[in-house]
């Protein structure tokens, strides 16, 4: 009996092991992790020597700011201010503070198309359980409590709220910082190439050593494909992809589909011809908060808005 439990023993470790090795490598010399953070599947992939210790870093580092920005979780920083009191000061990191920096930047240059403090309304909807349609009566309720006015910020740290029920959702920013995090990472760890796939939000930096030009070639979905089709392909060294769409989050009634890129002036999704919009630029957090942005602004404005930060723009239907 003790000798099988040996052996059961040494298979256990031996199997765990195995599995831990086809998990992170391939043949190919890329060392990758899949984690779930953001409410959405991550996966780091990076070449060179220092391969895996920039990717368990950068996890490190990814957890970090999903901690701290977390919607719902009671100990994150964005949960503080959400239940902050009018006019109370509340204290934020350096980390929110930069998201904070450009989401509020983008909310001023969209004309509030893209606004963090669309959470107030963004909770009525219910995307992240089963989803439901509220009354017309709460969105306007809620709607008193979402505008860029009503956070006011005293140096770079520090926020206040004019009223009770403002309240901030950083989820159409946090990815793309966090991507920019992890590439300032990979780059410390001197990486030779690595591609950060935040679920829709891609950051890369490096030599893609399966490609003749080196370039990564990211491929844009095509919106509600069951298969993962493939629209497109954008090519660059480094930089940020990032798609925001209604296929990403979105829950059916009635045959209906109601997805979560909400316009802050009506309180409901917002109307477009397109599935999706891509934004291609240097930095990711300017990528998310843009894509968001100019999803809801449509073609026209969107794209003026995207010329205006010399980014590449792309809808799809
Ligand atoms: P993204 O996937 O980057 O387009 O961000 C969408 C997420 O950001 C949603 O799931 C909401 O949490 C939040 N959000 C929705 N609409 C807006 C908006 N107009 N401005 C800012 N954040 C938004
Ligand atoms: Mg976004």
């Amino acid at each position: 009996m003790k000798k099988l439990k040996w052996i059961f023993g040494i298979v256990l470790i031996v199997t765990v092991f195995a599995g831990l090795f086809v998990r992170n490598f391939n043949k190919d010399g890329v060392f990758e992790r899949t984690e779930f953070l953001f409410d959405t599947s991550c996966t780091v992939s990076a070449y060179g020597e220092n391969a895996q210790a920039a990717v368990d870093a950068v996890f490190e580092r990814l957890g970090e700011i999903h901690k701290k920005t977390d919607f719902f979780s009671e100990s994150s920083e964005v949960f503080s201010l959400n239940s902050a009191k009018a006019d109370e000061k509340v204290s934020i990191s350096d980390d929110l503070a930069k998201i904070f920096e450009v989401a509020m930047e983008v909310q001023k240059a969209s004309g509030g198309s893209f606004d963090p403090t669309v959470a107030a309304v963004v909770e009525l909807w219910n995307f992240s359980g089963e989803g439901r349609i509220p009354e017309e009566a709460e969105i306007a309720e809620k709607l008193s409590w979402v505008g860029g006015e009503l956070l006011s910020f005293e140096g770079k740290n520090t926020v206040k709220k004019s009223a009770d029920g403002v309240k901030a959702d950083l989820g159409g920013a946090a990815k793309g910082y966090a991507g920019d995090e992890a590439i300032r990472i990979l780059k410390e760890y001197n990486v030779s190439g690595a591609v950060v796939d935040l679920g829709g939000n891609i950051t890369c930096m490096g030599e893609n050593p399966k490609t003749e030009n080196k370039k990564w070639r990211i491929g844009l979905q095509k919106p509600f494909s069951p298969t993962g089709e493939i629209d497109g392909v954008v090519e660059l060294s480094e930089g940020a992809v990032v798609t925001s769409g209604t296929y990403q989050r979105y829950f059916e009634k009635d045959g209906k589909k109601y997805h979560h890129i909400i316009d802050p002036k009506t309180g409901y999704p917002s109307k477009s011809p397109f599935s999706s919009v891509t934004v291609v630029a240097k930095n990711g957090l300017t990528a998310d908060c843009l894509a968001t942005a100019c999803f809801v602004l449509g073609e026209e404005k969107g794209r003026e808005l995207a010329e205006r930060y010399g980014a590449e723009i792309y809808f799809t239907d």
